[in-house]
């Protein structure tokens, strides 16, 4: 689960965060929806831990993570630009931060540099434990027959599972989707939503996913967060919002495509 209690950001004398709350169920999928400069990769990067909150609690599963680091908080991030490495093919992309972990757990933090110079000359050679995992997962993206190659040679929504399947292979708390659909063509879009959703389901990962598109939301979401300059405005089911919109601006926005 994901509690955010009173949260606050402030940018040079703006408040682009103003008290936000929320309360994430454990395998929930929750969408953060509201337009752009509302205030939601914000509150993601707070979450992740890449944002310092100007006050507020921030709480996965039971534990304050406000003061613990971003890589010890257990989330997988997935952004709309992938941010995948450009010149690794797509099983080292999946496999380096389970092997960067598999180095620090197994106190080999000095090794680290070691490897990533073997990773460069491309003479790595995987634990049998991280070469299993990272099959595994490329088999569930379905891109095991993409393995050896780099990721510039595939297409978007490939580059967007190879994104997906290096979060999920760190078995996060929680996977944080930051606008992940939007550099996709329509047709693609709309297949990777079921792709998505599909695995939320399979794994009862706990999900929090930012958009701007109330269709995809609203599609997609057990429960969605209508934001609006830096406020939560309503929380609640897709029914719930269609149904007993709080104000005329959560009618207009979940109401109408955009
Ligand atoms: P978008 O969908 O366009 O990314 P968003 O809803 O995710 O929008 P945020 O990116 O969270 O919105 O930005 C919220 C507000 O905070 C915006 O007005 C933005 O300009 C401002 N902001 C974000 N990051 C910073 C920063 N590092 N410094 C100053 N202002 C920032």
């Amino acid at each position: 689960s994901v509690v955010v209690n009173q949260l606050t950001k402030n940018f040079s004398g703006t408040d682009v965060l103003k008290n936000i709350e929320l309360d994430i169920q454990e395998g929930e999928f929750f969408a953060l929806l509201g337009p752009s400069g509302c205030g939601k990769t914000t509150t993601m990067r707070c979450i992740a831990g890449f944002e310092t909150p100007t006050s507020g609690e921030i709480k996965i599963g039971d534990k304050v993570v406000n003061d613990i680091s971003p890589h010890r908080r257990n989330c997988g991030m997935v952004f709309q630009s992938y941010a995948l490495f450009p010149h690794m093919n797509v099983f080292d992309n999946i496999a380096y931060s389970l092997n960067i972990k598999h180095l620090r757990d197994s106190n080999m933090v000095k090794k680290i540099g070691v490897y990533i110079r073997m990773l460069n000359s491309k003479i790595i050679k995987y634990p049998k434990d991280i070469e299993e995992k990272v099959n595994s997962i490329l088999e569930y993206v379905e891109l095991k027959d993409h393995a050896k190659k780099l990721t510039g040679e595939l297409s978007g929504g490939q580059q967007q599972r190879v994104a997906l399947a290096r979060a999920l292979v760190m078995e996060p708390q929680v996977l944080l989707m930051d606008e992940p659909l939007s550099n996709l063509d329509q047709k693609l879009r709309h297949s990777m939503r079921n792709t998505i959703r599909r695995i939320q389901q399979e794994l009862k990962i706990t999900t929090i996913f930012v958009t701007h598109d109330q269709e995809e939301a609203m599609s997609m979401a057990d429960r969605v967060a209508v934001m609006n300059n830096g406020e939560i405005l309503q929380i609640g089911t897709p029914t719930d919002l269609y149904s007993n919109p709080k104000t005329p601006f959560i009618a207009d926005f979940v109401g109408t495509s955009n």
